[in-house]
C-alpha cells in the first residue's frame, strides 16, 4: 500500500463518485448553505471518464491547498492527513438520483420538486451498465461502499438490479429508504449482511408522521421495518429521528422509543431539520430551539435506559451544539454520556438522507 504525503482532502475527493441524472460529482454532501456536491463533469452513461476524473480531482485538491474558493471550501469533511493511494479505484459510489419520492417531508428539497421531476423520470442512462463497466475495468476498491439515496431509491427502475449486482460483487450497500415499499432485494441484502438500511421515522404516532411526511404511511413503514429488522441478526437496520418543531415534545419521543423497544429497532440516529433554516455544521454558533434541546436530551435518557445504540448526525449538529447537549445531559442526570465522541465517530458513516 502506497501512502501519499499529508495534504488537505476528504474521502470523497480521494475515491468518491456520485452519479446524478446528467453528471458525476465527487460526493453528495451539502454544506455551508448551498455549497458542496462538488461536480466532476457531465455524464450521460457509458464508460466513466477516468482521466477526466483524475484531472478534476487533482485540480480541486490543488485549489484546496491554496485556500482558493472551491465548492469544497468550508466543508466539515476536509482534513489534513496522509491519504492512501487507491490506484484509481473507487471506495464511495453514490447513486444520488432519482430525486423523486412518494412522501413529501416538510424538511426535504425533493418534495418541492416531485411533480416537475416525475415528468422527466425515465430518461436516465442505464446505471446498471455503468456498474458493469466499472467492474469490468476493475474500478471498485475492495469492500467499496455503494450508497443508494436522494429521493426514494426504491422507486428507481434499476434499484433491485443494482442491489443484486452490488451484493453479488461483494460491495457493501447502504440504502436510505422511507420504508413505504417492502423490497425483497433489501431483505435479501440484509440477510447476507452486505446491506444496511436507514429509514427516517421522525414520529411516534401516525398523526405527527402524516403532518411531517405528507402521507399517512406510519403503520406500513413500521410493519416493513419490523420485517427487515429480523434479518441478518438484527444488525442492518438503523432508524432515524429527525427532530423538527412538530416532533420535539416528550410524548412523541416516548412513543417513538416504545416502538423501537417493542420492535427491536436497536440502532437509532438522532438528527434534526437543518435545511429549513440553513444551518451549517461548521458555523460557530448554537441554533437549537429550547424545545428541541429538551426533546433530544429526553431521547438520549431513554436510549441510555433501554441500552439502545445511537449515532448523532455529524451533518446535522455543530460541534458547539453537541458540547452543549453533553453539558446539559450531565447536569440533569449526574452522569456522562460521551455525546461529542459519538458525534465525531459518525462523521464518516454512511447515513446520508438529505439531512
Ligand atoms: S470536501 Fe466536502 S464538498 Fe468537497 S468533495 Fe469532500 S465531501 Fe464533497
Ligand atoms: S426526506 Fe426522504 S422520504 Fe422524505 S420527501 Fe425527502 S426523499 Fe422522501
Amino acid at each position: 500500500m502506497m501512502i501519499k504525503n499529508e495534504y488537505i482532502s476528504c474521502p470523497y475527493l480521494e475515491s468518491g463518485i456520485s452519479f446524478k441524472k446528467n453528471s458525476i460529482d465527487f460526493c453528495c454532501v451539502a454544506h455551508s448553505n448551498n455549497k458542496g456536491c462538488t461536480k466532476i463533469c457531465s455524464y450521460e452513461g457509458g464508460e466513466i471518464p477516468i482521466n477526466e476524473i483524475l484531472d478534476r480531482r487533482q485540480q480541486v485538491i490543488s485549489s484546496i491547498q491554496k485556500n482558493e474558493n472551491t465548492s469544497c471550501k468550508g466543508c466539515y469533511l476536509l482534513e489534513k492527513r496522509s491519504w492512501e493511494n487507491l490506484n484509481n479505484k473507487f471506495t464511495n459510489i453514490i447513486l444520488a438520483y432519482p430525486d423523486i419520492c412518494d412522501l413529501s417531508c416538510n424538511y426535504c428539497y425533493v418534495s418541492k420538486y416531485n411533480n416537475k421531476l416525475l415528468h422527466s423520470f425515465g430518461l436516465d442512462y442505464d446505471i446498471l451498465d455503468t456498474f458493469k463497466s466499472m467492474a469490468k475495468n476493475n474500478l471498485f476498491a475492495h469492500n467499496a461502499l455503494v450508497l443508494l439515496a436522494a429521493g426514494e431509491p426504491t422507486l428507481h427502475k434499476k434499484f433491485d438490479a443494482i442491489v443484486e449486482f452490488s451484493t453479488n460483487y461483494n460491495l457493501l450497500v447502504t440504502v436510505c429508504s422511507n420504508g413505504v415499499s417492502y423490497k425483497n432485494s433489501i431483505m435479501k441484502g440484509l440477510e447476507s449482511n452486505k446491506l444496511f438500511l436507514i429509514c427516517s421515522i421522525d414520529a411516534g404516532t401516525s398523526e405527527v408522521y402524516s403532518q411531517i411526511k405528507g402521507r399517512d404511511k406510519f403503520d406500513v413503514v413500521i410493519r416493513n421495518l419490523k420485517q427487515y429488522a429480523l434479518a441478518g441478526e438484527r444488525r442492518g437496520v438503523q432508524v432515524k429521528y429527525i427532530f423538527t418543531n412538530e416532533n420535539s415534545n416528550g410524548s412523541q419521543v416516548n412513543e417513538f422509543i416504545n416502538i423501537c423497544v417493542e420492535n427491536k429497532f436497536n440502532k437509532i440516529i438522532i438528527s434534526r431539520n437543518f435545511t429549513s433554516h440553513g444551518v451549517h455544521a461548521t458555523e460557530n454558533k448554537i441554533d437549537l430551539p429550547p424545545a428541541m434541546i429538551e426533546g433530544i436530551i429526553y431521547m438520549i435518557e431513554l436510549l441510555v435506559q433501554f441500552r439502545l445504540e445511537f449515532d448523532i448526525s455529524a451533518e446535522a449538529f455543530r460541534s458547539e451544539e453537541v458540547e452543549l447537549l453533553e453539558k446539559l445531559y450531565i447536569t440533569k442526570n449526574d452522569e456522562n454520556v460521551p455525546l461529542k465522541q459519538i458525534w465525531l465517530k459518525s462523521k464518516y458513516k454512511h447515513y446520508y438522507h438529505h439531512q
